[in-house]
């Protein structure tokens, strides 16, 4: 068996870094590009020109004959249109061309985008702009590559259409506050880093069953498939030994990344049967949402080539567990982590004042943060049977809990032996890390120097609840910086009853609880904390003239682009489902339905011939099974007949509750029917041969 090459060497080596950059551009150019890249400033014009070039130079090097503007459009997806270098420059003679204006901005017809009524059709023009912060890299192709420029993309009139921008947004907008807070404690200005590793879950299929499955084809999810007896109920698919097929597939997927600079750490099997993980160590949060983005594409386009199909969408399988892709997040101040507890009181207060910072912003935000992880896939786990509840809750451990209660009520924990906690006074206790990582539950947990979201689904872009996060946060940041302002006096005194007061206000949010149970839900809603089930109710805060007023307040949206984002929320929701729902009719009719029908008529004769034949055993089993299907026959085109109408009136609830009625139905037959006859993989067969 062959060893892979375990070297360092190739880490990286398909990204324009800084080592590249020093290596192909001249000394003062590279070091201002650094400059710029580290930053986030805009480029230089007067280097552009010099950059361009040696990009090229690069890239060329690198195999790569043609360049993309690599962007993140409304879809969910990436985007890209290939230039190649090539220019002919007479008769039977070409040159490789690529200018600064080739790299900094381009313009796209863009006019197929999602753009929730942003442009007109007659202003249908792109433009996309190159996001420093993102090293530009090399896409391999089985024979070719191309050059990668990360980028934003705007309409002629500079609002966003698409998921970068806002999210470099909030990052200033939380750069700033934190600046703003970290000043008040008496700190020089430092670089802030947002931070965020993304943890991505997806099942795997063998390649032969995915391509007899329609619904899987088409929508990525499989809308009809009984239970199959066995599936994660003994928990021995968790961390269990990963199969060498899949181990061959894990190790491709981890070179290409690592080509690319993209540090896939942790692998392992799932809950789910066919279920997996990967896990890259956390990157300054525009690049990892970049790498997150490779992440998937690799994934799928690996599975291909290892006759797997990889799915992304956040509930595959019906009954077993779901994908999700929990982003955990944090901010550091000059390389220091803000949410890992201090070791001397200065820290301590600095740590406490972010976490409760926090702790304010998901409470009087949680609407916005479920919003951002709304969506057809993910209204399958949040809220439905699975991790995590529709409701979003903080969890923050027993320990922190307790330190928490001391500053609310000024009193020590009977347990503790000591005196209450006075900030900027005081050390923190320990908190160890494994004892505020264990509920699995919470949908926001604090995880010993980070929280960790667990609500986003698997297959979506994390821009979109990072870029909530970072705002509500912001937001959270300048409250508490305006009333320090306002109270003066003694910097320590004055923080402490702040904090005291926003632990008060704000502890309804606070849960260490089972998340699953149906007693919270209850609880919640007595606490006022919402419960936002379905994709059409989560959105709705999008269209909140208060949160309105402040991502229009932190820059991160104006009122057209938020207004455009619930549009296309909305619509791409609706799509989807009268997809799923036509899928699932047209399966059911042309595919069930005459399997079904034939069996019924074949038992129909052989009853007619036993009873002609005067046979006495046999016909009351024949006539017993003959009656179960018949009846299922009837019921199937009732019910579908039901979900044509609901599709015809374009009534999403109703096409839903159809779609599971159907299902239902299909689902019984499954166990009636020949199994040699059945037109679909089942669900013993797609998670358990690979
Ligand atoms: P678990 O499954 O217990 O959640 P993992 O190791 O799978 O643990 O994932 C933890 C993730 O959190 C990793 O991506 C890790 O890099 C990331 N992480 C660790 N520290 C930070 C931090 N300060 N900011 C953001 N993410 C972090
Ligand atoms: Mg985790």
């Amino acid at each position: 068996m062959a060893t892979p090459d375990t070297s360092l060497k190739d880490y990286g080596a398909d990204v324009f870094s800084e080592k590249a950059i020093r290596a192909h551009l001249p000394k003062t150019v590279a070091s201002k590009l650094i400059a710029t890249m580290r930053d986030a400033k805009p480029l230089d014009p007067s280097i552009a020109e010099e950059v361009a070039r040696g990009m090229k130079e690069w890239a060329l090097s690198k195999g790569a004959t043609h360049f993309t503007h690599w962007f993140q459009p409304m879809t969910g997806g990436t985007a890209e249109k290939h230039n190649a270098f090539l220019e002919p420059c007479g008769p039977a003679q070409a040159v490789n061309r690529f200018s600064a204006s080739n790299l900094i901005g381009g313009e796209a017809d863009a006019s197929s985008f999602p753009s929730g009524g942003i442009r007109s059709t007659f202003e249908a023009r792109g433009y996309t702009a190159w996001d420093p912060t993102s090293p530009a890299f090399i896409k391999r192709h089985a024979n070719g590559a191309t050059l990668c420029i990360p980028t934003a993309f705007c309409a002629h009139t500079g609002e966003a259409l698409d998921m970068k921008t806002p999210l470099l947004r909030s990052i200033q907008a939380i750069t700033r506050a934190t600046e703003r807070l970290m000043g008040k404690f008496g700190r020089p200005k430092a670089h802030v880093s947002l931070t965020l590793g993304a943890e991505q879950e997806y099942f795997l299929v063998d390649r032969s069953f995915y391509l007899k499955r329609p619904d899987l084809l088409q929508t990525g999810r499989t809308v009809f498939g009984a239970a199959p007896a066995k599936h994660q109920q003994l928990d021995d698919h968790y961390y269990g030994a990963i199969r060498p097929r899949v181990v061959k597939f894990m190790i491709e997927v981890e070179r290409r990344l690592w080509r690319l600079g993209i540090p896939a750490k942790t692998r392992h099997n799932e809950v789910a049967p066919a279920q997996f993980e990967l896990a890259p160590m956390f990157e300054e949060q525009n690049l990892a949402v970049d790498h997150n983005m490779l992440i998937m594409e690799t994934l799928r386009e690996t599975a291909e080539e290892n006759g797997f199909v990889c799915l992304l969408h956040e509930k595959p399988f019906e009954g077993v567990n779901g994908s999700g892709k929990h982003c955990n997040w944090s901010i550091a101040y000059g390389g220091r982590n803000l949410l890992s507890p201090g070791d001397n009181p200065r820290d301590n207060a600095i740590f406490l004042t972010f976490l409760s910072a926090v702790i304010r912003a998901i409470d009087l935000h949680s609407d916005l943060l479920r919003s951002s992880t709304a969506g057809a896939g993910n209204d399958h786990r949040l809220g439905a049977n699975e991790a995590p509840p529709a409701v979003i809750s903080v969890f923050l451990g027993d320990d922190l809990s307790a330190v928490m209660k001391e500053i609310e009520t000024g009193r020590a924990g009977k347990k503790t032996g000591r005196t209450a906690m006075r900030i900027g006074v005081d050390t923190m206790p320990p908190i160890p890390k494994d004892v505020t990582d264990r509920n699995r539950t919470s949908p926001f947990a604090f995880t010993g120097n980070k929280f960790e979201f667990r609500a986003p689904g698997s297959s979506q872009n994390c821009a979109a609840s990072q870029a909530v996060l970072n705002t509500i946060v912001a937001e959270s940041i300048d409250a508490i910086c305006d009333k320090l302002e306002a109270a003066g006096g003694d910097f320590n005194v004055e923080l402490q009853k702040l904090l005291k007061r926003l632990i008060a206000k704000h502890k309804r949010i606070l849960f260490s609880g089972d998340g699953y149970a149906d007693e919270w839900r209850e609880e919640a809603r007595r606490r006022g904390l919402p419960d936002l089930r379905s994709t059409l109710e989560a959105i709705e805060p999008l269209s909140s003239p208060a949160n309105c007023a402040m991502f229009v307040k932190y820059g991160v949206f104006s009122e057209g682009e938020l207004k455009s984002r619930h549009e296309i929320a909305a619509d791409g929701y609706r799509s989807r489902i009268m997809i799923e729902g036509k899928v699932a009719l047209e399966m059911a009719r042309a595919m069930i339905r005459p399997v079904v029908a034939d069996e019924f008529s074949r038992l129909a004769t052989a009853i007619g011939q036993a009873s002609k034949d005067g046979l006495k055993v046999g016909i009351a089993g024949l006539k017993a099974l003959s009656l179960k299907l018949g009846a299922g026959l009837d019921d199937l085109h009732v019910k579908c007949e039901k979900l044509e109408k609901a599709i015809a009136k374009g009534k999403v609830p109703d096409v839903i509750a159809s779609m599971t009625e159907v299902r239902r139905t299909v689902d019984r037959l499954e166990h009636l029917v020949d199994d040699s006859k059945w037109p679909l993989p089942k669900y013993r067969e797609m998670l358990f041969i690979y």
